[in-house]
């Protein structure tokens, strides 16, 4: 499953490059989630290039899904029964004597995968196979139009449409006659399915029969059709476009797919069905590339049967010279065809699959002191968004041109899309490399001004070394032991993860390009990283999170005024893993919702006991995340949890912090507004770090500000200044009715200094650190309660 699509129930297997691939199991399925979660986990901690080999194989065009027979399916194929395939003389894809057609090749791959055996019966005409079929005296026939009326006229049934041909059709180019304009068209018996598709998106043109294509183009020739009908799929990949006229496609397609008799076994249909089902388009596309005439012979073979009273009668001489034209002509078309597979459709510059096979040949040759980067237009799609895909395509080729100026010869730069470009740049030394990626960077600041847009980029880099020191585990092509261009291009895939893997690692963002040249320990936090996620979902449900809580006091009597409830997770292994670890990634992928409101029942549920128990209970502070504040329905959700457990809201405050409000200024002060309508209260979290901003102090109706504990780090306590800031915060507070509690206070004389300066309330390790549920109930139930 595509990385966007994750929900519920799905768990990443492998990450490529930036989109995530999933398993999608049925939701609560724990008997296949959790040994998949366990082998994902061992498979990532033993194998730490197995996301790498994944890569590789990804990117060497794969083979398909292998295919899944039943039981009764297995028995009939052991029969290794043979299927008798009617297949019309006339039909030119189609041709066992011949070979190399796409049909034929087609169901060569069908024998292959489902280990079926065709019989290749040849029958006079395409209406003879569909007789054949309909008698029973064919099982299949290889190409028929799966539309049900044409299927019961014939009275036969079809499989899965394979393969969806665009029509393409022979016409002048100034003509007006076009398609769809009630033109006359030109097709050969044997195209009668294809003709039916056509009709379906064009019934107001009129279809003319012909006996052969031969007859077609005499027709169009003398203008009896304004257009006929081109008999190959892929069009442009096939022979020769026709002198006198040119190839226009349209907008109908040709749904392909086997046809089959009423009279063949139901395992015909079953089997055949699933191997199509789990052919990939990529591979249909490769037949057809590769049964595109490009060897001598093939060239020669359609020639003589196109064009034999005419070789017949010509000199030997003429045919060697049309041959070597043809040759000619075939052969500039395939390298176009191949020029066209390595370029970029917006830059016209050269791809990724060109990066990565130059790349490779330029790293077999010596692969010292190269530098491999991938560079990314942060928020590429915000800016197409807001300015359109034309302007998006011009910023792409405006980097993609800089790039290329910026690189010397023998390096390379190609753009791989989705805004991202590889570089291969050869620098003596790091200093070097750092001070061209700085220009490079230089990039983002003209396209800034010239667009009137935030550009800017994140760049990974990898050092390719290949010292005689290196460590075994990290092998590099060695020069001139002839390896093949195969195993020096998965040498670049990985090279290319490991800069992919760097630049995820720069947070995202800023305002300023950044790169990030991958190391060790990068490669050990994604794999933690990718530890982690493996795990949480699994966590939740298996009681691996539970809430602590930390006591808030207030300084002067020490009297207990609330707590603050803090997420822990205890591995099954007994490891203690904290916040920190684990919250900023589950903010970027929107776990922390979850957490947060399992926190918000799991609080719930504890004061509903105490009060049921008639003890006494203080008002509870929980961390909402942006993820989790700015979702549809939040408040809802809130109240909806406080009244399941029927908790009365002033015993829950939130604490935000004041990022939040950058995000979205008014839904941030709509729903603050009605978090205090409902009765909760409201702080804000982490005063004084970063940025703080005066105005948050009153616009917001804040009931306490929480100073952050940065305020009392070692080394700043001792600054006078810090304690003049804390008490004119606390001055200015308390005259707009807002609480003030600091964070962090460990020791005795933090807590005179703060005393000194009017600071009422205060949290931290002198009072008491973060404990379970069971000692804080006893912590409660010893300690003093003051309303704020
Ligand atoms: P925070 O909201 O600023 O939480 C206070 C942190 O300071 C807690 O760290 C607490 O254990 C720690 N702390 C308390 N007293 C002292 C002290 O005297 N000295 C020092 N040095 N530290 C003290 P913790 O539990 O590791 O949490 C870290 C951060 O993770 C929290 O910072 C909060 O931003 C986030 N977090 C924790 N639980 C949750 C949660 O349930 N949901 C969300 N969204 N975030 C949470
Ligand atoms: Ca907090
Ligand atoms: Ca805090």
């Amino acid at each position: 499953m595509d990385g966007v699509l994750r929900g519920n129930g799905t768990k990443v297997v492998a990450t490529i490059s930036t989109d995530p691939f999933f398993f999608v199991t049925r939701k609560d399925d724990m008997e296949v989630m959790a040994p998949l979660n366990e082998a994902m986990r061992q498979i990532l901690l033993n194998h730490p290039s197995y996301l790498a080999h994944l890569y590789d194989s990804y990117l060497n065009i794969s083979s398909d899904v292998p295919v899944v027979f039943t039981r009764s399916e297995c028995r009939w194929l052991a029969t290794k029964p043979a299927i008798r395939v009617a297949y019309s003389r006339e039909q030119d894809m189609m041709d066992p004597e011949f070979g190399g057609n796409f049909l034929y090749a087609f169901l060569k791959m069908l024998e292959r995968q489902s280990g079926i055996r065709f019989e290749f019966l040849p029958q006079p005409s395409y209406d003879a196979c569909l007789k054949a079929l309909a008698d029973g005296t064919a099982d299949i026939m290889p190409d028929v139009y799966p539309q049900l009326s044409f299927l019961r006229s014939q009275n036969i049934f079809s499989g899965r449409t394979f393969y969806n041909a665009l029509i393409t059709v022979v016409g002048r180019l100034h003509d007006k006659n076009i398609p769809g304009q009630s033109c006359t068209v030109g097709f050969t018996r044997e195209m009668r399915s294809v003709m039916l598709a056509y009709q379906s998106t064009y019934p107001e043109d009129t279809p003319k029969i012909f006996p052969n294509i031969d007859a077609c183009r005499k027709a169009f020739e003398k203008g009896e059709v304004d257009v006929y009908l081109w008999p190959y799929p892929a069009a442009s990949l096939q022979d020769d476009p026709p002198k006198d006229g040119l190839l226009l496609p349209t907008r109908a397609m040709y749904p392909m797919a086997l046809g089959i008799s009423p009279h063949a076994s139901p395992l015909v249909t079953s089997v055949l069905d699933k191997v199509i089902t789990s052919t990939t388009t990529a591979t249909i596309d490769a037949l057809l590339l590769s049964v595109a005439p490009d060897s001598l012979l093939d060239v020669i073979r359609r020639f003589l049967r196109r064009n034999l009273v005419e070789t017949l009668c010509g000199l030997g001489l003429l045919l060697g010279l049309i041959m070597l034209l043809v040759m000619r002509h075939n052969r500039r078309r395939l390298t176009d065809l191949r020029a066209a597979a390595l370029t970029d459709p917006v830059t016209q510059g050269p791809n990724r699959a060109r990066f990565l096979m130059d790349a490779a040949k330029i790293l077999q040759k010596d692969p010292r002191r190269y530098y491999l980067s991938t560079i990314n237009i942060r928020k590429l799609k915000l800016i197409n968004r807001a300015c359109g895909l034309r302007t998006g395509d011009s910023l792409i080729r405006f980097c993609n041109r800089e790039f290329a100026l910026r690189s010397r010869q023998g390096e390379l730069a190609a753009y791989s899309g989705s805004g991202r470009y590889l570089l291969l740049w050869k620098c003596p030394d790091e200093t070097t490399f750092t001070q061209r990626m700085e220009e490079l960077c230089s990039v983002a600041d003209m396209a800034r001004k010239l667009y009137q847009r935030p550009v800017s980029f994140s760049c990974g880099v990898y050092v390719i070394r290949n010292d005689a020191d290196m460590e075994e585990h990290e092998p590099q092509p060695t020069s001139g032991t002839g390896k093949n261009i195969n195993e020096s291009m998965s040498f670049v895939s990985r090279y290319l993860l490991y800069a992919e893997t760097a630049e995820a690692s720069i947070a995202s963002g800023g305002y300023r390009s950044q790169f990030l040249i991958y190391n060790e320990l990068i490669g050990a936090r994604q794999l933690k990283a990718n530890d982690i996620e493996n795990r949480m979902v699994n966590a939740l449900e298996h009681g691996e999170f539970t809430v602590f809580m930390q006591p808030q006091v207030c300084l002067a009597d020490r009297k207990l005024i609330g707590a603050e409830a803090l997420i822990r997770w205890q591995g099954p292994d007994g490891k203690m893993v904290y916040p920190d670890e684990f919250i900023p990634l589950f903010e970027q992928n929107g776990f922390i919702r979850e957490l947060d409101l399992f926190v918000l029942d799991t609080v719930c549920a504890w004061i509903r006991r105490r009060l049921d128990e008639g003890k006494k209970v203080p008002p509870i502070s929980i961390n909402q995340s942006k993820a989790l504040f700015f979702h549809d329905n939040y408040v809802e959700t809130v109240l909806g949890i406080a009244a399941r457990h029927d908790v009365p809201a002033h015993l829950l405050h939130v604490e935000v912090t004041e990022s939040m409000a950058w995000l979205d200024e008014e839904a941030f002060i709509r729903t603050l507004d009605a978090l205090r309508r409902a009765g909760i209260g409201l702080s804000l979290d982490d005063f004084g770090k970063g940025y703080s901003s005066m105005a948050m102090l009153h616009s917001f109706g804040f009931d306490t500000i929480k100073l952050d504990r940065a305020f009392l780090a070692p080394g700043q306590e001792k600054q006078r200044s810090v304690w003049i800031i804390i008490s004119s915060l606390v001055d200015m507070a308390r005259r707009l009715g807002i609480e003030i509690l600091c964070e962090g206070v460990e020791t005795e004389d933090q807590l005179q200094k703060l005393l000194a300066s009017h600071c009422k309330y205060g949290q931290g390790y002198l009072f008491s650190p973060p404990m379970d549920l069971e000692t804080f109930d006893a912590y409660v139930d010893a300690h003093e309660l003051e309303r704020k």
